[in-house]
């Protein structure tokens, strides 16, 4: 962190700006609008200084610049035209340990003013620190238009509750509880609508009969690694959530949009070191519901494919536990788009399997001999470390040897690796290019369109294409 953000109380505080022209002006601006006491030193000033001394917002010195002005001021803007003059006064602020901003200089300022997005008394500051302002313009915009502007009036009223609430719900989590509440009831949609008293009014009813939460399980699909892939209602309920329970499929960016202060259980599973039993997994999320706590059971991909989402939903039903279910992009589906390979098309493919290489406990064997045919998508789960026993049962069930073979290691994250080859060669693959988990094969003639169609992260490693594709009339 170049800077740390802070957010400073300038109500009366003194504040210098040397310069007297439009730049200067912007400034200015803002420290009045945050109430600070300028002083501002100038050889000529533009109109609107003038007004503000008359308005005794602020006191102009018409002159030099001189070191003895910075006596007892918090902050020093050098906004001139001249980078002598500022480059003279950033070195005397700084010898004294002040806090300076030139104007347009970035290595010289111990301050910047960031990018302002203002809901008072909610504030959100941006800044790039000078490397890229048109970025952080974008972002600033795209933050407006996300945040609604009643929320203003919704913090002054939360505000003037605060001490209120203290008082009645002893304990943080019981507090916040209660404030998760009201954000869900209809105080927001009255503050919407600008009826702030009837606001006010059901706040006061809450207060008086606080309701005990309910707990709940959101069993949240979360893709396959690329935070923008995360539906709306999963980021939604992710943010809402008490307990956040994920496995290892769940990437460390993903992680990092959790609401801050939600707990997080980790319950990582990786095919053969299954750490937390299915079983402990159920009882945990089962635990947890009944102790009142909102519960997101965040999943990679999607919950219901490969996800065991479903066997957890049982083990709540005898609860009446309430649950909520938020599909995700599963990884055949992200990792197909990422890696550039249609797993239907026209004329290489008309069907597509998802499959897992995790054989049942009893040893049964897939259907091999359906999965065999030409112009069908296999999608194989978990199939890494089963590779060889894939290749050869699919060879011998008859699928041809050069079968293109797409592997897709960490898809749709910014260290995709994609491995390409032909069936004959699948186990070989996985070998040579010490391929990791979490791995998705794709097996088809499909994947030959990736040559084309790629378009994200590395060049794929390994193409091999030994004969013509069977193309579907
Ligand atoms: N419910 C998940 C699948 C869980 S099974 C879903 O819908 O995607 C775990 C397997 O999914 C892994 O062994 C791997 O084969 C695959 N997988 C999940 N995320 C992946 C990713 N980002 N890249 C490649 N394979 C992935």
């Amino acid at each position: 962190m170049q800077y740390l953000p802070l957010f400073v109380k300038l109500t009366d505080k003194p504040v210098l700006i040397i310069g007297g022209g439009s730049v200067a002006l912007r400034k200015a601006g803002t420290l009045l609008s945050a109430g600070a006491r300028l002083t501002v030193v100038a050889k000529q000033f533009t109109d609107d200084f003038v007004q503000w001394q008359q308005q005794g917002k602020a006191t102009l010195i018409h002159g030099s610049f001189d070191p003895v002005q910075l006596d007892g001021m918090l902050l020093v803007i050098a906004a001139t035209d001249d980078d002598q003059l500022n480059d003279t006064v950033y070195q005397a602020a700084t010898a004294r340990n002040m806090l300076v901003n030139t104007v347009d200089d970035q290595p010289k300022c111990s301050f910047i003013f960031p990018s302002i997005i203002d809901r008072s008394p909610i504030l959100i500051a941006i800044s790039s620190f000078g490397t890229a302002p048109v970025l952080a313009r974008r972002l600033r915009e795209k933050l407006e238009a996300l945040l609604p502007q009643h929320l203003g009036p919704l913090a002054q009223l939360v505000g003037r509750f605060r001490s209120k609430v203290k008082a009645k719900i002893s304990g943080f989590a019981a507090r916040r509880q209660f404030w998760e509440q009201v954000f869900d009831s209809d105080v927001v949609r009255d503050v919407q609508a600008n009826q702030l008293q009837q606001a006010e009014q059901r706040l006061e009813q809450l207060l008086a009969q606080p309701q005990q939460q309910a707990g709940e399980v959101y069993v949240v699909g979360a893709g396959p690694g690329d935070p923008e892939l995360l539906t709306l209602k999963a980021l939604q309920l992710m943010q809402q959530a008490d307990v956040v329970v994920y496995d290892y499929l769940v990437s460390d960016e993903i992680m990092q949009l959790v609401r801050r202060d939600a707990e997080r259980i980790c319950v990582g599973k990786r095919a053969g070191d299954h750490s937390v039993p299915q079983q402990d997994t159920n009882q945990l999320l089962i635990a947890l519901a009944l102790a009142g706590k909102k519960v997101c059971r965040l999943k990679g991909g999607d919950p219901f494919i490969f996800g065991r989402g479903g066997e957890e939903i049982q083990a709540l039903l005898p609860h009446n536990i309430a649950f909520q279910v938020v599909p995700g992009v599963t990884a055949a589906a992200g990792c197909a788009a990422y890696a550039g390979i249609p797993l239907t098309h026209r004329d290489y493919a008309q069907s597509v399997q998802f499959v897992t290489g995790h054989c049942r406990p009893d040893g049964t064997e897939p259907d091999w001999h359906s999965m065999s045919k030409s112009n069908q998508t296999l999608v194989i789960y978990m199939g890494l470390m089963k590779a060889a026993h894939i290749q050869q049962q699919l060879t011998i069930a008859g699928r041809s040897g050069k079968t293109p073979v797409a592997i897709i290691e960490n898809g749709t994250r910014r260290e995709q690796r994609i491995v390409t080859g032909e069936l004959d060669n699948l186990a070989a693959l996985v070998q040579q290019h010490q391929v990791s988990s979490p791995a998705l094969l794709v097996i088809g003639e499909v994947v030959s369109l990736q040559q084309d169609l790629h378009w994200f992260g590395q060049k794929p490693q390994s193409a091999v294409f030994g004969q013509a594709l069977t193309r579907m009339e």
